[in-house]
């Protein structure tokens, strides 16, 4: 059974599946910009039960939101688009990276704890067995994300995700930041013995380069294609052409598409303080793109109904079950 944030489903009930979107982001310290605390949750709701209708309306039953703990999760909020929307929601435990994630609570740690990834596992598997807070939702994966490289930070929770797996079963969805840190990412996670067939290496898409992804593939990974219509790195016609000689070279079993859309922000939101021609550069980046354009795009390149039920539907089941 898989932990949705309403209770336990089984891995039949995922359906076509978005694996990496965020209802809400606050990055860590945005409370400090006081003029906005705390979040308007009216907001975010209305916000959210739109978009959950809107990926409906293409028929994706589930999305996985993939903040971790230290950019501001709201699990009761899940809870309730979960159980006004129907959509199955599947919510994260884990730790985001060292450039703009980890929080001083963490690091300073790092002084004197020995064991880093024992004490950060201690969270992660309680947040998965016991459940986030006094919420009573438990989380159904673990995040962790990287730098360009992996920090000594990062190679702490990257051991400790390794550590829950290990007790729970759970899967591993990974942050990639630029083009290059998956290999060593996957390097890391197969010299710390994770299970590889529930280990997703997210934000591939960052790299056009087609060795990049197979190198990551061909160790047995997932490899995630998972900010379409964010196109701040690469071209979605890019991301498309190579997506679809992938699935003509036989990999459509291990990729999975997704969006990474931030349908929230807490604080300043990036599309009020970002200029103009970024903003524009986002007018994609929203829940049913993958569905609405992408999909056909890829069928226009000869990706087959076959390929595309594999990557939406029985991956992201698959990544769940280590089938
Ligand atoms: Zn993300």
């Amino acid at each position: 059974m898989i932990n949705s944030v309403l209770g336990p489903i089984s891995a039949e009930k995922l359906g076509k599946t978005l694996v990496h979107e965020h209802f809400i982001v606050g990055q860590p310290g945005w409370q400090t910009d006081e003029t906005m605390f705390p979040y308007d949750r009216k907001a975010a709701l209305k916000t959210n039960l739109e978009v959950c209708k809107a990926a409906r309306e293409v028929g994706i039953e589930t999305i996985v939101d993939c903040t971790p703990n230290d950019y501001t999760r709201d699990p009761e909020l899940y809870k309730e688009l979960a159980g006004k929307s129907g959509i199955n929601i599947i919510c994260v435990t884990g730790l985001f990276n060292g450039t703009t994630g980890a929080t001083t609570y963490w690091v300073a740690k790092t002084m004197f704890v020995k064991d880093m990834p024992k004490m950060m596992a201690e969270l992660f598997v309680r947040e998965i067995d016991v459940g986030i807070g006094k919420t009573g939702v438990k989380a159904g994966a673990v995040k962790v994300a990287s730098s360009e490289t992996v920090t000594p930070y990062e190679e702490s929770t990257f051991k400790a995700a390794v550590i829950a797996q290990k007790e729970t079963g759970v899967p591993i969805i990974t942050h990639t930041e630029g083009p290059n840190p998956g290999i060593a990412q996957a390097d890391l996670f197969i010299k710390e013995g994770a299970d590889k067939k529930k280990v997703l290496i997210g934000h591939v898409s960052n790299s056009t380069d087609m060795d990049y992804y197979k190198a990551i593939l061909d160790k047995g990974f997932y490899v995630g294609f998972d900010r379409m219509g964010m196109i701040l790195y690469t071209q979605d016609e890019i991301c498309i052409k190579n997506i679809a000689e992938l699935c003509k070279q036989g990999y459509s079993d291990k990729i999975m598409l997704s969006h990474d859309t931030c349908n929230f922000w807490c604080g300043r939101s990036l599309r009020d303080i970002a200029p103009p021609e970024i903003v524009a550069m986002l007018s994609n980046w929203r829940i049913d793109y993958v569905s609405r354009t992408v999909l056909p795009a890829l069928k226009e390149q000869g990706v087959t109904d076959k390929q595309i039920n594999t990557m939406m539907v029985e991956n992201p089941r698959n990544l769940f079950t280590g089938k």
